[in-house]
């Protein structure tokens, strides 16, 4: 049992360290009033919209913030990568 503990363990371990440890990326709260202001602006092309509702997709967002720089209304947020 303790085995697959250690090997549960040494494998999120090594997963993080290739992810760059911790990581971030920004989602679009519900405060968005759908100006595509941020969608302009993203370098990585991270941000689309879909069915009225604009959103970020995670593992593209470099955090650099400038969606949120631009947001009229402060929607785009920091939150943890999954
Ligand atoms: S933080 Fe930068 S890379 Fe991430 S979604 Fe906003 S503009 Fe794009
Ligand atoms: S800039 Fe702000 S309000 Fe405009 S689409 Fe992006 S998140 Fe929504």
């Amino acid at each position: 049992m303790w085995i697959l503990i250690f090997v549960k363990y040494v494998v999120e371990l090594v997963c993080k360290i290739m992810k760059g440890g911790e990581t971030m990326a920004y989602i679009i709260t519900s405060g968005c009033i759908e100006c595509g202001k941020c969608e302009k602006e993203c370098p990585k092309d991270a941000i689309y919209q879909t069915c009225g509702q604009y959103a970020i997709v995670p593992r593209r967002c470099i955090e650099c913030g400038k969606c949120a720089k631009v947001c009229p209304v402060g929607a785009p947020k920091k939150k943890e990568k999954r």
